[in-house]
């Protein structure tokens, strides 16, 4: 039994079952045992692999979005670029590279990394030694005021969800408690308040609603309002809102069980991009797209990137560029499970990669040549 578990147990059996929100906070984050916070999860060694370890060109496309954005913005003397959960920093330190292609811009940054392992965090360092300003923080409420530009690649799908299970008299919050002396899931007795039933009256007896915590969201979009700025969000996940539980483990490259093991998994849901949409707007922020990964790199030029990067290469260098390249976009690899969305202030107007789709709500698109 990992020493998570033994902590778990000990709550439930002082306080009763806990909802699932609080598993997954508790399997991911815990201060001692939580899985981000021991180990470095990315990698083949690791238990997963993540679009900017997977090539340089990804996090070069999004330094160029930023600079462009930042241009958009009306080149403010200084901008926060923001990375949420940065992981081993490969991400930051491509687009940083790429930013020097427009100087001004690069004087302008300072960097912000939102990161609660201190495993990672390390990484960090070493990975951004030669970047400057750089700083951390353990939550995006601390990153100090101003206008920025936010990057997040798969950091949502990590954020706790709370679940609900339809029953005849309404939903239930979904928690896990001890089954034979085992983690399980069960549902709690007494049924959410009526206004929250009144929401999706329809579903089904046994359907399952995940909810993520919306808190990070939120912060975001105000602050994209009130001081300027823009959100770039890669993750997996769907555009519309759906029944159905989508909690996973993966460890080790493979799909294990979220209740074996707690703290030894990597523990995510798909993120419901129809929900932060709405998150967003109801704080005032703009929103651009979902679109599929494939699609939105392709219309940052990741292709003619990918040319450029194999004139100088040896054969076995451009079948690597070509391999990237497919695992980025190919719809059967990242490129379409994967999606972007962008959340901003209302006043940027289109934004690079997304200018030719219209967004009720949000300024409309020009025409790209007039
Ligand atoms: N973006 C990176 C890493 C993705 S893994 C990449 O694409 O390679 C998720 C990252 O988010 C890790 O760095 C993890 O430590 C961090 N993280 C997860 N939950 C967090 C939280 N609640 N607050 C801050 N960082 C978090």
């Amino acid at each position: 039994m990992t020493p998570l578990e033994r902590e778990i147990r000990e709550i439930i059996e002082t306080e009763g079952p806990i909802p699932v929100s609080d598993y997954m906070r508790l399997c991911l984050t815990h201060p001692r045992y939580g899985y981000y916070v021991t180990r470095d999860p990315l990698g083949v060694r690791g238990d997963f692999v993540t679009a900017p370890e997977v090539s340089q060109m990804f996090g070069e496309l999004i330094g160029a979005w930023a600079a462009m954005v930042w241009q958009q913005m009306g080149s403010p003397a200084k901008v926060h670029l923001v990375e949420l959960g940065p992981g081993r920093g490969t991400l930051m330190a491509d687009a940083l590279r790429a930013a020097k292609g427009l100087p001004a811009f690069r004087a302008a940054v300072s960097v912000h990394l939102v990161e609660i392992s201190r495993a990672l965090r390390a990484l960090q360092e070493q990975t951004l030694a030669q970047a400057r300003p750089v700083h951390w923080h353990e939550a995006i409420e601390a990153i100090p005021g101003g206008p920025s530009i936010v990057i997040a690649n798969e950091f949502v799908d990590a954020l706790r969800v709370h679940q609900f299970v339809k029953d005849s008299d309404g939903w239930h919050l979904r928690v896990i408690g001890l089954v034979d002396d085992k983690l399980g899931f069960l549902v709690a007795p007494t049924p959410m308040p009526k206004a929250f039933n009144e929401k999706s009256p329809d579903a089904p007896t046994g359907a399952i609603l995940e909810l993520r915590d919306d808190a990070a969201i939120a912060h975001l979009s105000r602050r994209f309002v009130q001081e300027g700025g823009a959100a770039l969000i890669f993750d997996y996940g769907n555009t519309a809102l759906g029944f159905g539980e989508t909690l996973q483990a993966v460890r080790n490259h493979q799909y294990a069980d979220p209740l074996a093991d707690p703290g030894e998994a990597d523990l995510t849901t798909q993120v419901n991009f129809g929900e932060l949409v709405v998150a967003a707007r109801r704080k005032g922020a703009a929103t651009h797209g979902p679109i599929t990964q494939g699609e939105f790199l392709r219309r940052l030029g990741i292709e003619v990137r990918a040319a450029r990067l194999k004139e100088n290469a040896t054969a076995q260098q451009a079948a690597d560029i070509d391999a990237a390249l497919a695992r980025l976009t190919a719809p059967d690899q990242m490129g379409e499970l994967f999606k972007v969305l962008a959340i901003a202030a209302p006043k940027l107007g289109p934004l690079p990669g997304f200018e030719d789709l219209s967004f009720p709500g949000a300024p409309q698109a020009r025409a790209r040549n007039p």
